[in-house]
């Protein structure tokens, strides 16, 4: 095996900037939303793969991992119309489709022979089909395709599915969803994928997608599939209405989320500093929370495991 060594940046791109950041980085610290800041302006892009490069192989070493990943989209029919969304079409239109469970099957067999490990499965918000074709799609996939992971339905779809089911209420997004994902987990569902997310901010969310539901209930989506045991991950869409600050402010809400997600894994910080006033409603964090800065804390085998107990306890 090859052993990768960093790069190390040229001294004429060498920016002092980035000096204090180095040190924290050094010292397993966290970095704050103004060390963000900087990360975003400085021309020396070498150190900043370096730094990133080192808390990498700090948690990692030298393994890598993947997966070979098929994309289905049962349909493209959706009942809102994001601004920049190019993929959905309302009903009747040119190009519309919805997939029949014959047709899922065979996605699932050709990715089988490809060697496909994961199926990343996502569609429009279709307002008339009813809750048993997600079920039956998952569970005909599991029976076409034991062996495959099953990464399904964002936040926003499982909203509308919870409608669907006629379990949702408008002050509990949280008990809807969680009979939703039970189900879903039960005919195979094995993780969520990071769609709908955008930018976790007011105003883009309502100058870009005010029709979809907001970080609140997007974090909320997240926070009960991880009380289930499933792994999440998120997507930011960007570059659209968002300034670089809103971006900054997304990723440092992300990380709170992650942080109540490795706190209740088993791992040590103080995340209820501000978890008390809600991730997405608290300022700069008050306390230490959890800073991923030592080998052996690394995802995903341990994660996995504690995640199936977690599921088996909860369900
Ligand atoms: S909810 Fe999704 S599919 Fe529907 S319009 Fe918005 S981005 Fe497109």
């Amino acid at each position: 095996m090859t052993t990768l060594q960093p790069t190390k940046p040229p001294p004429a791109h060498a920016d002092s900037a980035l000096d204090s950041i180095r040190a924290k980085v050094l010292d397993g610290q966290r970095l704050t939303l103004d060390d963000g800041a900087v990360l975003y302006e400085t021309p020396d892009l070498w150190t900043v793969i370096e730094l990133a490069d080192l808390v990498r192989r700090r948690m990692h070493g030298d393994r890598a991992y993947y997966n070979i990943n098929r994309h289905l989209n049962y349909s493209n029919v959706c009942a809102l119309s994001c601004k920049f969304c190019e993929f959905y079409r309302k009903r009747g239109e040119p190009g519309e489709y919805t997939r029949s469970i014959d047709y899922i099957k065979d996605e699932a067999r050709k990715g089988i022979e490809s060697g496909a490990t994961e199926m990343h499965i996502v569609g429009g918000l279709h307002p008339h089909l009813p809750f048993s074709y997600y079920t039956d799609m998952l569970n005909a996939l599991r029976e076409t395709a034991p062996e495959i992971h099953l990464k399904a339905f964002t936040a926003v779809e499982l909203v509308h599915l919870a409608r669907i089911a006629k379990v949702y209420k408008r002050d509990d997004i949280k008990s809807g969803v969680r009979w939703v994902l039970k189900k879903l987990i039960d005919a195979g569902l094995g993780s969520l994928p990071g769609g709908g997310a955008e930018v976790f901010d007011d105003r883009v969310h309502k100058e870009a997608f005010k029709t979809k539901i907001g970080a609140h209930e997007w974090l909320d989506v997240h926070l009960v599939a991880h009380e289930l045991g499933l792994n999440t991950n998120c997507t930011m869409l960007y570059g659209h209405v968002d300034q670089r600050e809103e971006r900054l402010r997304h990723m440092e809400i992300l990380r709170r989320s992650q942080d109540q997600a490795l706190h209740r894994l088993g791992y040590e910080g103080d995340p209820n500093a501000y978890i008390a006033k809600g991730i997405h409603e608290s300022e700069e964090i008050t306390a230490p929370a959890i800073t991923l800065n030592r080998e052996g804390i690394a995802l995903p085998s341990p994660t996995l495991q504690r995640a199936a107990t977690v599921r088996e306890r909860l369900i």
